[in-house]
């Protein structure tokens, strides 16, 4: 199927880490997408999902690069300056191209911070983070962020399993529950898939969501660079 999905947006403006004077530039910290900004943890991931841009050989967003190697992994202080440096702006998300929660002490170190700027914080998530770290994590969301937007992604396990390949067994009901939990610690938590991906059940999926007590967002597949790729 081909799909064509909304990376490389111009307009987009990035702060790139401050080591790489001289060479090509290195991957951003921090990157603005309309009027939000974005933080770019790691790239680590245990799901390796199809339609995911970096198995496409997509690794930008406008002129944003978010490859990281696990060694060029920001620090907390570089994603705070970064976003700091990019000024003003609606939301904070954290959101690249890998699971945000992989780096969970440094993603709470970084919402705390960002927490006095006074403006709201997303979390982009597989919803995986309990899973991973092998604990409940979801009361530490409490008082650090706002909304909670958790990949989906299908209505049945199986297709989950086709569209996502996890690593880790048992994902796929981890992932609701975690979802569950957020809705107790965090004010705002939407599930969400992709419209137009084959096999994926729009409706059932917003029934999930509303059996859990959360919105429920299809997130489009529209172009906005007018690249497209083959989700195998
Ligand atoms: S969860 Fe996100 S980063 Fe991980 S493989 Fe899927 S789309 Fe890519």
């Amino acid at each position: 199927m081909n799909v064509k999905v909304g990376w490389g947006v111009p307009g987009t403006m990035a702060v790139a880490r401050g080591d790489d004077a001289g060479r090509a530039p290195s991957a951003v910290a921090a990157y603005r997408l309309r009027d939000a900004v974005y933080l770019n943890l790691t790239n680590r991931c245990t799901l390796r999902c199809r339609f995911c841009p970096k198995f496409h050989g997509l690794w930008t967003v406008g002129e944003a690069r978010l490859r990281l190697r696990a060694s060029e992994e920001p620090s907390v202080t570089a994603v705070i300056e970064a976003a700091r440096a990019l000024g003003s702006c609606t939301e904070y998300v954290f959101c690249g191209l890998g699971e945000p929660t992989t780096r969970w002490s440094a993603l709470l170190a970084v919402a705390a911070a960002l927490r006095t700027e006074g403006r709201p914080i997303r979390l982009n998530t597989d919803g995986l983070a309990s899973l991973i770290h092998g604990r409940d994590v979801a009361p530490e969301l409490a008082g650090l962020v706002d909304h909670v937007s958790i990949s989906l992604n299908a209505a049945d396990e199986r297709t989950y399993e086709h569209l996502c390949r996890p690593s880790r067994a048992g994902s796929y009901s981890a992932m609701l529950a975690f979802a569950a939990r957020a809705r107790t610690f965090v004010p705002r938590v939407t599930l969400t898939a992709i419209a137009g991906l084959e096999g994926v059940d729009l409706d059932a999926c917003a029934r999930i969501a509303r059996e859990l007590g959360v919105a429920f967002r299809a997130r489009p597949l529209e172009s906005t660079d007018g690249r497209s790729f083959r989700v195998r």
